[in-house]
């Protein structure tokens, strides 16, 4: 049995080398769709924001992962993934009236704002309790996490039949909104201009795409349940998963 779990753990290793430099602390492809879209936070977001825009609070959870992106971490933005960023997301998100983005102003902006803290609330858990600081292991638990949900958390209703059709749009992540913040945030030295989150925005798609065809792959959850209790020996993903999805709902406004 170990020979087996070591196998799979070296060709995970392989896969993780692919994505040296990464720091996500849940993956996005599903994990922080799937906290995000759990019933106990739809329940919750729908007493604040319109219930129409429930599948793009969804999608606009990927968000902070931008700054994990070649584009953001060789430019010096991955700033966008820290608290401090957040607050002038909510700053902005927050003033429809301010004649510098009146109008540019989305009554999205709002919902980005709540999934970017959610996020932020969720790496929080992860950071903390379970995923192990230290490269490799890092990046092959949140990828076996995702395996993991892949398989095994619904769909949320209102995004689609299966987790391939969900993934984060410009919509979910409006390019004038992060400028706004970005601005701001650094004094006009370091914004994120307009084409720098377009263009991101499609690595960090085509990644989400490649961890779903290699959660296809891996053709169920068993290799990487095995896994998770060899690289994290002594807890189990499901409990960590559900305190990230209570730190999702206590980050909701
Ligand atoms: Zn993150």
């Amino acid at each position: 049995m170990r020979a087996v779990v070591m196998r799979m753990w070296l060709a995970s290793l392989l896969v993780a080398a692919a994505w040296t430099g990464e720091v996500r602390a849940w993956g996005d492809a599903p994990t922080h769709f799937s906290l995000c879209g759990e019933p106990a936070v739809q329940e919750k977001f729908v007493l604040r924001f319109d219930p129409g825009l429930f599948p793009l609070f969804v999608e606009a959870a990927a968000g902070p992962d931008l700054a994990n992106t070649l584009l953001f971490q060789a430019s010096g933005r991955d700033y966008i993934h820290g608290a401090a960023f957040l607050a002038a997301l909510d700053y902005v998100a927050s003033r429809p009236k301010d004649r510098r983005w009146r109008s540019a102003w989305r009554p999205t902006w709002p919902v980005i704002a709540a999934a970017w803290r959610a996020h932020l609330a969720a790496d929080e858990v992860a950071h903390s309790q379970y995923v192990p600081p230290d490269s490799p292991r890092h990046e092959l638990v949140e990828l076996a996490v995702d395996t993991c949900v892949y398989y095994l958390k619904p769909v949320p209703e209102a995004l689609g039949d299966s987790w391939r059709e969900v993934n984060i749009s410009e919509a979910a992540c409006d390019p004038a909104l992060l400028y706004w913040a970005s601005y701001l945030y650094t004094g006009g030295r370091l914004p994120v201009y307009p084409w720098m989150t377009r263009e991101a925005l499609g690595s960090l798609r085509r990644s989400i795409e490649a961890a779903y065809e290699l959660h296809e792959a891996r053709g169920g959850p068993e290799g990487s349940e095995a896994l998770l209790k060899f690289l994290v020996p002594g807890k189990d993903w499901k409990t960590f998963y559900g305190a990230s999805v209570t730190a999702v709902v206590n980050s909701l406004p």
